[in-house]
């Protein structure tokens, strides 16, 4: 299977950027919006609806080549978190509320096959979301059984004679049973795991199963982006494509209905993972997307895997920078968890 560049071993890149008749209606109200405000030289306040919303996600799962580069079998077993993954997802959680943000989670629901979750319902007691993000991280693009996940590849009695739609489904539905009866808690949200340069736009079946699966909004697309050579610092045209790419990640309505509020660049995994940047290349790319979506009223969604900052960000820095730049904003931007912005975009403000 191929990686995508958001990292996790899903087969993305098939997709090209074909035209998709998306209806835009959130963005384009976002950008009028904009607009008229520039025009009007008028201050953006907390009630004219061009808040910037940002979100910091956590995508709760182990990584490829984390935290030792000859890792790789988490690929079998995404949901298997090791004891430091954890206690950085519950000490990002506290910091996070510490300087007046959220973080929204997206939990591979294999995770609640582990002997101690208490970390996991103390995190959302304190008010942080939890989405779904499948029970053993699938390709929802897969286009046969075998490949839809690596574990079904090493042991296929666990899918024998089911379909890709079945195990996909399944994949989807056993998290929100695992959620629900294992920590009494409702999947906030869905994220496909890695993610899809166009979505799921040309995909109207897997649009119609997550709602069939009582999701209203996704977060599947991201998009594609500069990202430099591989061991060598992003140039200032990487920053620029990135900055560039956040109007690909603003969020939009599919002509199913279903919402999608995509992955904003450069995820952790493409930046450290993939391309070894350094902290510092990191916390500027992000820095600047922030930027811009307070700039412009826009929406950025911040994505990491805790299982990946813990080694690459050990003392929270991208976090705090985030919560700091927003802070900073006053009430030109606000930190939020992705059914809020999907709200936005149902009903913008
Ligand atoms: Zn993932």
């Amino acid at each position: 299977m191929a990686s995508s560049s958001v990292g996790e071993p899903v087969g993305s890149e098939e997709l090209g950027q074909r035209s998709r008749g998306i209806e835009r209606r959130g963005f384009l109200g976002v950008a009028t919006a904009g607009l008229m405000g520039a025009v009007a030289g008028l201050s953006r306040g907390a009630d004219d609806g061009r808040k910037a919303q940002i979100a910091i996600t956590f995508d709760l799962e182990m990584s490829r080549h984390y935290p030792t580069w000859d890792n790789t079998e988490w690929d079998y077993q995404k949901g298997n978190l090791d004891e430091p993954t954890k206690r950085y997802s519950v000490e990002a959680a506290k910091l996070a509320k510490e300087l007046g943000g959220v973080i929204h989670f997206f939990l591979v629901g294999r995770v609640l096959e582990q002997a101690e979750i208490g970390w996991l319902t103390e995190i959302a007691a304190s008010g942080h979301a939890i989405g779904n993000h499948t029970y053993d991280h699938v390709n929802l693009l897969a286009d046969s059984p075998e490949k839809t996940q690596f574990r079904f590849q090493r042991a296929p009695w666990l899918i024998a004679g089911q379909t890709t739609e079945k195990i996909l489904r399944d994949n989807v539905r056993l998290t929100t049973a695992a959620m629900q009866q294992r920590a009494g808690l409702k999947p906030n949200g869905f994220r496909t795991p890695g993610g899809f340069s166009n979505g799921l736009a040309d995909r109207p079946d897997l649009q119609q199963m997550l709602m069939d699966e009582g999701f209203d909004w996704v977060s599947s697309k991201y998009p594609r982006h500069e990202s430099g050579v591989t061991g060598e610092p992003p140039s200032q045209a990487v920053y620029d494509d990135i900055v560039r790419a956040q109007q690909e990640a603003q969020p939009f309505v599919y002509p199913s209905g279903l919402i999608e509020i995509p992955m904003s660049p450069i995820s952790d995994v493409g930046a450290f993972r993939t391309r070894r940047w350094k902290l510092t290349h990191f916390l500027k790319a992000v820095r600047l997307a922030v930027e811009w979506a307070i700039e412009t009223g826009g929406v950025f969604g911040f994505l990491c895997h805790p299982s990946c900052m813990v080694v690459e960000d050990p003392d929270f820095q991208t976090v705090r920078l985030i919560c700091n730049l927003v802070r900073a904003a006053g009430d030109r931007a606000e930190i939020v968890t992705l059914d809020r912005i999907a709200a936005n975009v149902r009903n913008p403000a």
